[in-house]
Parts: structure tokens; C-alpha cells; sequence
């Protein structure tokens, strides 16, 4: 018997196989990629790395990048592979040992729970309204009564697509004195952002992603804005040289053209409030309001529709029975094209099962 940690053989795993979807829309990646211009530049960038050192000035010179871009230092701005690793390395660096809670809402991102128990942490669930709106005065109770040592808000929520507004998670910040991190992972799809609230709140964090709205999710990479204090204290729990040259090359590109991504992002977004209409008028669908690039959508036979779906090789999340979740799909939106055929297919399934 091998002698692994306690816990470890009863932490579910996060299970990232895929068949070949004809089309994918349950990641909430990007399915346009890279606008040519930005293709062509990200090649020849990469055909210039020296491919024998470690990374070195291409890691500073994306923090130092980001940083001015929302009116920060580089000292505020810490890279990780993908936004996942930096929000591990969060949920590591507050949690440590069982009386160590971290609380937030549910449902939200499935990973804040996993994270929680692989750092040792208790990890406390603030129940979602039925609508699926975050009652933040509950939450800021709860995260007081637990004494907590890290609260954790996805904005706009991850599979709900509600979101708070730079009000309401100010006033979360001023309730609570527990670090806060704010998980911005879809926040290009949707009105606003709270990373102007780091200037006057030194316990809070934000982080993003190149994975959704820039089209990036292959070469994971995210990044998260605090204060220096924060960035330093964080930085201790990462290994060195933990980004790749060829990811933080490719992100760099991405981000000093990340105008060119407007049509898209822009064009996600219509494309959602139109298949938003387009499945409500469906009998038997509830489709929840979204900020982000997806849809949450309630339907009573929805493992049936699952499987229908798979049979024509289109690729959506579904739920199963996870609490607060059941009979829910998320489906990411695509090109039009796409978000056509996967409508096409759920209008034939509901009409000929009503
Ligand atoms: N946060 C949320 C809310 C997400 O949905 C995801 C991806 N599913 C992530 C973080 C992690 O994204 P990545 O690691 O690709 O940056």
C-alpha cells in the first residue's frame, strides 16, 4: 500500500477527456481562434525563441504589459498557467490546515471546492438564489461567521452567467477584512470589471484568463492583479520558471493586440442574446440570463437531449445530478453556424418529445 496523503484517494478527479466533437461548445472556448493578423505575428515571434533558455524577461515583460494596461505596476500582476493555476496557488496560500475556510457561492466554477480540499481548507458553499442571483449580504455574513480566511466571487458566474455589479462586490470588499479573490474569467463578454476597485481594496485579487474570450485556451495562460504585497506572498508558492517562452510569447502577442478581438467578443455576445430568444421560445426551456459566453438552460428531459446531441457528435456540459444543477446544459456559444445546427437539433428533440 502506498502511504498517499489523507484525503487524496477520495478527491473526485476533473476528468478532461474528450471524444471528436463534430462541434464543441462545453469548455467555453473560443470556436473562431485567432484573428489572421495576430496568427501571422504569434508565428513569426515563435520562430525567434531561444529555445534553450529558461523564461526570463518574456515573464516581466507580460506582467510589466498588463499592469499599465489597467493602470498597475508590474509588481501587481502574477502570470499562471492558465487562470486555474493561479487560483490554486490562491486557495493553497489561504487554506493550510482544516480551520482555514474559504467560502463561496454555489453553484459556481466546480474547481473552488477541489481546491479547497487539496489545501487542506474547509470549503463553505453560499447557496445561490433560485434565480441564481448572489445575495451578498448572506454571503458577507457567512464569510464573517466563518472566519473566513479567503472568500472567492465568480463574476460573471460560471455555469449561472449572473453576474454582480461593481457595487455589489464593493460591498463585499468593504464587509469582509479576509482576503477576496475575484474570478474574471469570462468578464470580456460582459459590461464591466472590478479591476479599479485593487486601487482601495489591498485584500483583493482578480483574476483572468487568455483562455475564453482570446481564443487561447491551448496555451493556458491567465494572469491575476492584487497588491504587491499579495503578488510577493503568492509568488513564494509558484516553482521557478513556472511559465513556458512559447505560451508567454504567444500571450504577449495576444494581449498587445487584443483590439483586434473586439469583432469577436462582440460578436459572441449578440450571438448569445439571439440563441438566448431563439431557445426560450422553446416549450419546456428555461434559459437563465448570461453575461458570459454560454447558456444555462433548464430542461426537464435534459440527460435524454444529452444524449441525443452526443449521437450527432455536438459536445455540451452537462450537469448530471451536481446540487443546484440538475437538468441543467451549458452550451457554449460558437459561430453562428454552429449555434444554428446545436438549436437545430435541440428544437427537433423537444418537438418531438412534448
Ligand atoms: N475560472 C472559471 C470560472 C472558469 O470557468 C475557468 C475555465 N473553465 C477557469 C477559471 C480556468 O480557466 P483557465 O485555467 O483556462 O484560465
Amino acid at each position: 500500500m502506498l502511504n498517499y496523503r489523507d484525503g487524496l484517494a477520495d478527491m473526485p478527479l476533473y476528468d478532461t477527456r474528450e471524444q471528436d466533437w463534430n462541434i464543441k461548445v462545453n469548455a467555453n472556448e473560443s470556436n473562431i481562434g485567432l484573428p489572421p493578423l495576430v496568427e501571422d505575428r504569434v508565428m513569426t515571434r515563435l520562430s525567434r525563441i531561444a529555445f534553450p533558455r529558461y523564461p526570463n524577461e518574456e515573464y516581466d515583460l507580460l506582467c510589466e504589459q498588463i499592469g499599465e494596461a489597467y493602470g498597475y505596476r508590474r509588481e501587481n500582476v502574477i502570470i499562471g498557467n492558465g487562470s486555474s493555476e493561479i487560483i490554486e496557488k490562491v486557495f493553497h496560500a489561504f487554506g493550510g490546515n482544516q480551520e482555514h475556510r474559504i467560502v463561496y457561492p454555489s453553484p459556481s466554477f466546480s474547481m473552488y471546492a477541489i481546491y479547497a480540499a487539496a489545501a487542506d481548507a474547509t470549503g463553505v458553499p453560499v447557496p445561490l438564489r433560485p434565480d441564481y442571483q448572489l445575495d451578498v449580504e448572506a454571503f458577507v455574513q457567512q464569510v464573517n461567521q466563518s472566519q473566513a480566511s479567503l472568500a472567492v466571487i465568480c463574476n460573471p458566474n460560471n455555469p449561472t452567467g449572473q453576474i454582480l455589479t461593481v457595487e455589489e462586490v464593493e460591498y463585499i470588499a468593504s464587509h469582509i477584512s479576509c482576503a477576496l479573490l475575484v474570478d474574471e474569467a469570462y468578464a470580456e463578454f460582459c459590461e464591466h470589471s472590478v479591476i479599479a476597485l485593487l486601487k482601495k481594496y489591498p485584500h483583493m485579487m482578480v483574476a483572468r484568463t487568455f483562455s475564453k474570450a482570446y481564443a487561447l485556451a491551448s496555451c493556458r495562460v491567465g494572469y491575476m492583479l492584487a497588491h504587491e504585497d499579495v503578488i510577493d506572498m503568492l509568488a513564494k508558492t509558484y516553482m521557478p520558471y513556472h511559465m513556458n517562452v512559447p505560451s508567454l510569447v504567444v500571450a504577449d502577442t495576444v494581449f498587445q493586440m487584443r483590439t483586434e478581438f473586439e469583432p469577436q467578443i462582440q460578436m459572441i455576445c449578440a450571438e448569445r442574446e439571439r440563441m438566448q430568444e431563439q431557445y426560450q421560445a422553446l416549450t419546456g426551456l428555461t434559459v437563465y440570463p448570461s453575461h458570459a459566453n454560454f447558456l444555462l438552460i433548464h430542461y426537464a428531459q435534459a440527460e435524454a437531449l444529452n444524449e441525443d446531441l452526443i449521437r450527432y457528435g455536438i459536445g455540451v456540459r452537462s450537469f448530471g445530478k451536481a446540487p443546484g444543477l440538475e437538468n441543467m446544459l451549458r452550451i457554449s456559444i460558437g459561430r453562428a453556424d454552429q449555434n444554428d445546427e446545436v438549436h437545430r437539433i435541440i428544437k427537433a428533440f423537444v418537438e418531438g418529445h412534448s
